[in-house]
């Protein structure tokens, strides 16, 4: 293994939360060990010149968790690929299962709005195709419901390879789920909005998912979000 390839296993170690490693000693196997091979899945390293075309290829028709038992189509992202922004959701729902691209329902409508309307109050001439828009996980979990841990690591390891793919200036993370995938971290919205985070060496903002602040009574929220996306478009793209 490389020194590249043992970094790249670190890291990924550390985004599924692993935080500690033990080397074993190098003893020899004894000669006459009748030991099975070992069974233990290695997940799989990030390839040094990754694509988003190899990720997909590697997604393939993915059964690797239980949230393939109900999908009709795995979202697996859209926009620009060299995009200088992603944004980071939960997971699809019912209208993004449907037509296979993420934040096309009443939610994705809010994000272009916040997006777009954003930008253009700025004098910032960008429009959601400009930037990258992706999940956590690709596939619908049943009822809408948060996914689970074992989900998201799975899934999370297409995710990290998604963003060191494009490697952007900066990653807007929406929502909790999204937040607790990247930064490895229990806090809430509520506590790491509004600042910067970092994410292999990647700026990284985190705000309200848009589907909180359709809520009626969540609008407080809404200037929230609005003051995070002016912070990273400005960031992003001054
Ligand atoms: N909510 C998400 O988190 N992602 C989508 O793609 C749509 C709604």
């Amino acid at each position: 293994m490389t020194k590249d390839e043992l970094r790249q296993r670190l890291e990924f170690y550390q985004d599924i939360g692993i935080k500690t490693v033990y080397r074993r000693s190098a003893s020899p196997a004894p000669a006459t060990s009748h030991q099975p091979p070992a069974t233990v899945q290695i997940p799989k390293l990030e390839p040094a010149q990754d694509s988003l075309l190899n990720i997909l290829a590697d997604i393939g028709d993915c059964k690797r968790c239980r949230l393939h038992e109900a999908r009709n189509k795995i979202v697996f992202g859209s926009g620009n690929e060299q995009a200088r922004l992603v944004f980071v959701g939960e997971g699809p729902g019912a209208d993004e299962d449907a037509q296979g691209f993420p934040f096309v329902g009443r939610a994705g409508q809010l994000l272009t709005q916040m997006i777009e309307g954003t930008a253009s109050k700025e004098g910032i001439p960008i429009k959601r195709p400009d930037v990258y828009i992706c999940n956590v996980v690709k596939c619908r979990p049943p009822e809408n419901r948060t996914p689970q841990p074992d989900e998201m690591e799975i899934c999370g390891q297409f995710l990290y390879r998604q963003l060191q793919a494009i490697r952007p200036k900066a990653i807007c993370l929406l929502g909790s789920t999204a937040a607790k995938a990247v930064l490895n971290t229990k806090e809430g919205v509520t506590r790491l909005r509004g600042k910067w985070h970092n994410w292999r060496d990647i700026q990284v903002m985190v705000t309200f998912h848009p589907s909180y602040l359709l809520r009626p009574y969540n609008q407080n929220a809404k200037k929230e979000a609005w003051e995070d996306l002016k912070k990273v478009l400005h960031y992003v793209y001054d």
